[in-house]
């Protein structure tokens, strides 16, 4: 079915529901499917999405999806927020030019970790050692028989990633710096400096908190929980001038504790990852995002438009 039609007979439903969609790197060249952790869309890709979102969806803040999706009545477009993570330089470069010249409002969930120094995280440096020849059996990397990845969509490297992500903080803070005999020095220009997140926020984009080290907030106990909903959000605020209302969780992952800590830290919206829509009387702080980055234009258009009609009415 044309995506037209499925979305004239998905706009005449009254649902009241949005959906969120979650990118990390738009970059060129874009990278092989399964051999990167955080693989790349490229700039053509993005730019098709972007239009073809901005044409379709009513495209807005992603806390402001659950009021758009209250205020949504029969007939009106599927209201659709598009996330980005982990202050990437090609958000501002090349991301930020092509939503303006679509006049696509979006949001980006920041660190905050790169505002004074390049820093690069644990997958950026593990991404960055398998393009320099890192094997998974390395001694570097957690011991890893490769089975997690059985009977999932996963690859290998997926599965790597996954076990170096529940490895405990200080545990993950060694083998980040392990990897850098393999990866090189971060480059000079990884991350987001003060300067660029504001331009980011001046240029009209909302800005979200995404937490200082990244760390798996599920895995972190009370105190350390407590810490990393605040370390480092003043001095990000400082930058962009308001206050970050909205927070995505590293990795997605968030369980009710994790939601509850986030609205006691004065948060208005929690973001997740997972695939599906998201509703106006659903979890304020357990708001679904579907990445995007395997979904070029139209697949997306009709990814999006398919999940929302799953949702409630
Ligand atoms: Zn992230």
């Amino acid at each position: 079915m044309r995506l037209r039609l499925l979305l004239l007979r998905a706009r005449s439903s009254s649902r009241r529901s949005a959906v969120c969609v979650v990118l990390h790197r738009v970059d060129a060249p874009a990278s092989p499917p399964g051999t990167r952790l955080d693989p790349a869309l490229a700039p053509a890709a993005f730019r098709r999405q972007v239009r073809g979102l901005a044409r379709h969806f009513k495209l807005v803040h992603a806390s402001a999806l659950r009021s758009a999706a209250a205020e949504r009545r029969r007939g009106g477009r599927i209201p659709v927020a598009l996330t980005f993570d982990d202050d990437l330089p090609s958000h501002l470069d090349v991301v930020a030019p092509i939503l303006l010249d679509a006049g696509a409002p979006a949001s980006f969930f920041l660190t905050g970790a790169t505002l004074h120094a390049p820093f690069c995280f644990w997958w950026q440096r593990f991404d960055r050692a398998l393009e320099r020849g890192l094997v998974l059996d390395d001694p570097r990397l957690p011991a890893f028989d490769g089975t997690t990845a059985l009977g999932t969509r996963w690859t290998a490297v997926d599965a790597m990633g996954d076990a170096i992500r529940r490895l405990p903080p200080t545990r993950r803070d060694e083998v980040a710096d392990a990897l850098l005999e393999v990866a090189g020095p971060d480059p000079p220009d990884a991350g987001l400096r003060a300067d660029q997140v504001e331009k980011l926020a001046r240029a009209g984009f909302e800005i979200g908190f995404h937490t200082r080290r990244h760390d798996s907030l599920t895995r972190l106990d009370d105190e350390a929980l407590r810490r990393a909903m605040r370390n480092g959000r003043q001095e990000l605020e400082r930058v962009v001038g308001r206050p970050l209302t909205a927070i995505a969780y590293p990795h997605g992952d968030a369980d009710d504790r994790v939601a509850r800590f986030a609205a006691d830290a004065g948060f208005a919206a929690g973001f997740t990852t997972a695939a599906r829509a998201i509703a106006a009387d659903g979890d304020a702080f357990k708001q679904a995002r579907i990445d995007a980055v395997r979904l070029p234009w139209p697949d997306l258009g009709f990814a999006l438009v398919r999940m929302w009609l799953r949702a409630p009415r």
